[in-house]
């Protein structure tokens, strides 16, 4: 399957698709707040907000009582750390624009996250795409030198995906042209530089996202995950103004953005 051949093959920025996220179901909560004799209203409508409070209001029982704003009660559960409340809260982003060395630093994150992502097996890298590495797209010259660099990586894949399809066809005549397919570009595949773009599905609880953003919005980070972790960064700030309040995004003394948070690994 051939992707992008009409598109730009090199990429400055990655893009952030929202795919998912929760819905609350009221019958369901009607049910139990009558079964139990409560009231609870909250100020919301954000569900993974709503779910993360009824969570975290479980606990004690304190439906209708205490803490009135959802931003309250959530900030409160900030405070206290008590972070497990924010697993209940999940979004499905779709990330593309990434390089695999970027996601081979993003599916280090273990805890609450939940990855599928583009198979270089399956999938034709001939008409892959590259990632500018952000400090090429500042100088002129060097991006130079890495577009030529990669201009003739792509190529050497095309021809030895092309070479390594008849060396399989001779080898394995019997075997299925998909399967054929897949081993030649298991093997091909092992030139693609870091910098080749894939796609890659997140779904993330919000403390697993809070702890990503930490960790990827920060200074020390490589750029380009940091840029990624801008860009998830104003999309749940969107989603969730409550649990992810305390996470601002600056401008570093560097000239790129980065994320900073007050509540440190919830
Ligand atoms: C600036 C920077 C530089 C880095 N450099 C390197 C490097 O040179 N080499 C390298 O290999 N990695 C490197 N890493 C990756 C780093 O070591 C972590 O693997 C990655 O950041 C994921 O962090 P985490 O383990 O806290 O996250 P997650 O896996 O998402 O875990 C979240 C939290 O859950 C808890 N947790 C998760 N799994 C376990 C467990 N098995 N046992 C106990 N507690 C657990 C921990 O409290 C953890 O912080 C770097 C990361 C950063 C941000």
């Amino acid at each position: 399957m051939a992707t992008g051949a009409s598109l730009d093959p090199y990429i400055t920025r990655p893009k952030v698709y929202v795919l998912g996220r929760q819905a609350v179901v009221s019958e369901e909560l009607a049910r139990f707040l009558d079964d139990e004799g409560l009231q609870f209203s909250t100020d919301t409508e954000a569900a993974a907000e709503v779910l993360a409070e009824i969570a975290g209001r479980t606990c004690y029982m304190s439906f209708g009582k205490g803490r009135k704003t959802n931003e309250q009660y959530l900030e409160n559960i900030l405070t206290s750390k008590h972070g497990s409340v924010l697993e209940h809260a999940v979004w499905n982003l779709l990330i593309t624009g990434v390089s695999r060395s970027l996601t081979h630093e993003l599916v280090r994150h273990r805890a609450g996250f939940g990855y599928s992502q583009l198979s270089q097996r399956y999938v034709d890298e001939g008409d892959a795409r590259y990632v500018v590495p952000p400090l090429y797209q500042e100088n002129e010259e060097l991006r130079k030198k890495w577009q030529e660099t990669i201009d003739l990586v792509r190529k050497a894949y095309a021809d030895l995906a092309e070479a390594t399809s008849q060396y399989v066809l001779q080898k394995r005549p019997e075997m299925p042209a998909r399967d054929r397919r897949k081993w030649a570009r298991q093997a091909a595949r092992s030139i693609l530089p870091n910098a080749t773009e894939t796609k890659i599905f997140v779904t993330g609880n919000a403390r697993a996202w809070r702890h990503f953003l930490e960790l990827r919005g920060s200074p020390h980070a490589d750029t380009e995950i940091r840029m990624l972790a801008v860009e998830v960064c104003h999309a749940l700030k969107k989603e969730s103004p409550n649990i992810f309040h305390d996470i601002e995004i600056y401008d570093e003394a560097d000239g790129m953005p980065a994320v900073r948070v007050t509540h440190s690994k919830v």
